[in-house]
């Protein structure tokens, strides 16, 4: 039977907030607890399977590699197939790594697992809404060939280290204690290499720079990461590899600004324009034109919204809205005969109030009769 999809295991949406998760999972948690239900077994499933999606979700890590690659992203193999080695033409932008950051080890398993790496990666905007294929190329240790990792020279086999005869632990008694540690001639291994491999020193682990395609999913978000499981660093003497995190940055756009699915922009209109009505283009993220009606008496500050012009959704969701922000550009420049238009029509403007017809500067007026109230209480 495939297995449910997290989100719809605990009721929410793909882009709940984490509160949401945390809340939807105490209510299946309550409602289908053993206590409460004993003896049904299917509640006893749901609880199960509700726990299970909340481990995931909770972590924004874990929740980061399900989006991106659903359950296999947990079944030890999650997909970023390998690409081969050779020239990316992608810019090395490979900033840091550091080891184990998530502190696991494989359980029982007595040679260590493989680091985690980190990779830095940023993107444009357009690419976030686009999504895109990239290559990466990642300084990194894979197994050693010649010895297919396990440290031995070719034709001989590790054995059993004889100090502790492989169980990688001493013991010791000293007067009432017995004191365990790790073998100091296999290092915890349980197996010596007597003849090492040359090409790894024996570690079974060489330095090269792999390249990795990596697709960035439409939709993605700034801080956003993705797992490639299994591209981090070989684990010691053919133990399994970490994983790969690819934390993603979205860089500033020079026109845009981006809040979730939906994208800003502050539009600059001309003062004419904005008095008499008009129509402008703006570019949209996609790279097409809108074209926009400004109403006749435009201000500063109005808003409109452009209905599925914004960012594409993550996991397919619908498009989100671009918002537009009129800014009224005051002339400047103006030449004499422009700056004596301009006073005329100025001379134009009646007095308000008492016969003298409807304002052409209401807010201002409005503004400044209320300071004037307040400066005549202030003189009683
Ligand atoms: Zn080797
Ligand atoms: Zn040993």
């Amino acid at each position: 039977m495939a297995k449910q999809d997290f989100y719809d295991v605990l009721g929410v949406a793909q882009n709940s907030s984490a509160d949401e998760i945390k809340k939807a999972y105490r209510k299946k948690a309550m409602q289908y607890h053993p206590d409460r239900n004993q003896g049904d077994d299917a509640a006893e499933q749901k609880f199960k399977e509700a726990g299970e999606a909340y481990d995931i979700l909770k972590d924004e890590q874990k929740r980061a590699a399900y989006d991106q690659y659903g359950h296999a992203a947990f079944e030890g193999n999650g997909g970023g197939g390998g690409g081969g080695f050779g020239g990316g033409g992608f810019a090395d932008i490979f900033d840091e790594m550091f080891g184990d950051f998530s502190g696991r080890q494989q359980a029982g398993g007595r040679a260590s697992r493989g680091s985690d790496l980190r990779y830095n990666l940023e993107i444009s905007l357009d690419d976030a809404h686009r999504g895109r294929e990239t290559r990466i190329r990642v300084p990194t240790s894979v197994n050693c060939e010649t010895c297919s990792g396990s440290g031995a020279k070719k034709g001989t086999q590790p054995s059993t280290c004889g100090t502790c005869q492989g169980h990688g632990k001493v013991r010791a008694s000293q007067g009432f204690f017995t004191i365990e540690r790790t073998c100091p001639t296999c290092h915890g291994e349980g197996r010596v290499i007597a003849s090492p491999c040359g090409d790894c020193s024996g570690t079974g682990a060489v330095r090269k720079e792999k390249t990795l395609e990596v697709t960035i999913p439409e939709g993605v978000e700034d801080g956003m990461r993705i797992r490639l499981s299994g591209e981090g660093e070989a684990g010691g003497r053919g133990a399994p590899p970490g994983d790969l995190y690819i934390f993603i940055a979205v860089g500033a756009h020079p026109l845009f600004q981006r809040d979730g699915a939906d994208i800003f922009c502050a539009v600059p209109i001309p003062m004419t324009t904005a008095a008499l009505g008009g129509s402008v283009e703006v570019p949209s993220i996609d790279g097409s034109r809108a074209k926009v009606t400004i109403p006749v008496g435009a201000q500063s500050g109005h808003r409109m919204r452009l209905r599925g012009k914004g960012m594409s959704g993550l996991h397919g969701e619908g498009r989100g809205d671009m918002y537009i922000d009129l800014q009224v550009e005051t002339p400047v420049n103006l030449t004499k005969e422009q700056k004596a238009k301009l006073q005329d029509f100025q001379d134009t403007l009646k007095p308000t109030g008492k016969g003298g017809g409807k304002s052409t500067s209401p807010e201002s007026e409005g503004f400044f009769s209320k300071a004037k109230e307040l400066w005549d209480d202030l003189t009683d």
